[in-house]
């Protein structure tokens, strides 16, 4: 039945004669376009160890130094896309640069298209699982891909994506610092024209927690969206009971009050509190995210780009974020997020860091208040090489 072959223009059509219903026929342009696809030549794997201005504590723990992974993709073309990928742990760092380095034999040779590239991963890997180090290893692999195909077309990642560039709406980051240093932080914040900021909290009491909530309000101002963010460290019981007394702070949202994957726990939270309750940091893929809404553990997410699996994780995060209507924010990341976010329909804040400065050429802008995404081609990571000797791990 020929005529249900799309025959997209009238002349040189290929395999007219043996065209079925459905198929596509491609001029012989189209198919040579087709056929010329970049392939993924090499793929090289460096690990930094960038140290913090200051160390980030957390009611988890602390945190003084980043450890990174640093994934170049190589095309046959000659691009070159960029990745980084976060360990938390200088333990995990050797090991999870290796895993891609072992990796690197599945790719190469295939062509320089990430959904099909995350699609054969995930398969390929489908009995061990794609959690842990190596749903970092894909990520890696991911974004370093996307970075290489928007330069591969010679656009900005947001427009490989269809969306445009505009500015996103970031807030700054305050640890776990007690009274004074947290509404220090908070007014240096203010001062430089945010108007989010989110501190960690998740002290001995629940008087104390609302003593530095307080200071940071006094400190910032009236207008300032605070946020809070117990980084996992209360039973669902102990939460809902300082929830009760936190409701009265005027708050945007409590962060992960119990353990991430406790959905029925963060469920009955959320059921008991009036503030919203804010997870996704620590969801490995979009099931872990559709698991959660299906529970109703969160109001508002958070998606994790390497952990939620890369660009491609993140696009099907924001799909299924659009179609139950919840607000999206982004964690870390934040040259990659903001793009992402320019093309998240409910994009809603973006956390901002200036942790990995250090090692970027073009660390992403904030001026009067507002995160700056630029036309640059790409994801926007430059390497500056100089600093990736000095910190190489
Ligand atoms: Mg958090």
């Amino acid at each position: 039945m020929l005529n249900h072959a799309v025959f997209l223009t009238q002349d040189t059509k290929i395999g007219e004669s043996t065209a079925r219903p459905g198929r596509t026929c491609y001029t012989a342009r189209q198919k040579m376009s087709r056929m010329s696809l970049p392939t993924i030549q090499k793929i090289r794997v460096r690990a930094v160890r960038v140290p913090m201005a200051e160390p980030h504590r957390t009611a988890s723990g602390m945190i003084g130094e980043s450890p990174l992974v640093l994934t170049d993709v190589v095309t046959d073309s000659g691009i070159e896309g960029h990745s980084m990928i976060f360990t938390y742990t200088p333990a995990a760092l050797a090991p999870t640069a290796e895993l891609i380095r072992n990796i690197v034999p599945l790719v190469q040779g295939d062509p320089l298209a990430p959904t099909a590239v995350a699609e054969k991963l995930n398969q390929r890997f489908r009995l061990l699982g794609t959690q842990g180090l190596v749903g970092m290893a894909l990520a890696a692999i991911d974004m370093a891909l996307w970075d290489a195909l928007a330069r591969e077309h010679g656009l900005p990642l947001v427009r490989l994506l269809g969306g445009a560039e505009h500015p996103v709406k970031p807030y700054g980051a305050i640890g776990y610092d007690g009274v004074d240093d947290c509404a220090r932080r908070a007014e240096l914040w203010a001062q430089q024209g945010f108007t989010g900021i989110k501190d960690k909290i998740g002290y001995p009491t629940v008087a104390e927690d609302v003593a530095v909530v307080r200071a940071m309000r006094t400190a910032a101002g009236d207008d300032m969206a605070i946020m809070v963010d117990y980084n996992q460290c209360l039973t669902s019981a102990e939460a809902v009971v300082r929830l009760q007394i936190l409701d009265q702070e005027g708050l945007t949202w409590v962060e992960e009050p119990t353990l991430a994957h406790d959905y029925a726990g963060h469920a009955a939270i959320a059921q008991a509190a009036d503030t919203p309750i804010q997870c996704g940091e620590n969801w490995w893929g979009t099931l872990d995210m559709r698991h959660a809404i299906e529970a109703g553990a969160s109001d508002l997410l958070m998606p994790d780009v390497m952990k939620i699996g890369g660009v491609t994780g993140w696009l099907r995060a924001a799909a299924l974020a659009q179609v139950n209507a919840i607000p999206v924010s982004s964690h870390l990341w934040p040259e990659l997020s903001a793009r992402l976010l320019c093309c998240t329909p409910t994009a809603h804040w973006l956390e901002y860091s200036d942790w990995w400065n250090p090692i970027l050429r073009t660390p992403l802008q904030v001026s009067d208040g507002l995160a700056l995404v630029d036309n640059t081609v790409g994801s926007g990571l430059e390497w500056d090489e100089e600093a990736i000797q000095r910190f190489a791990a």
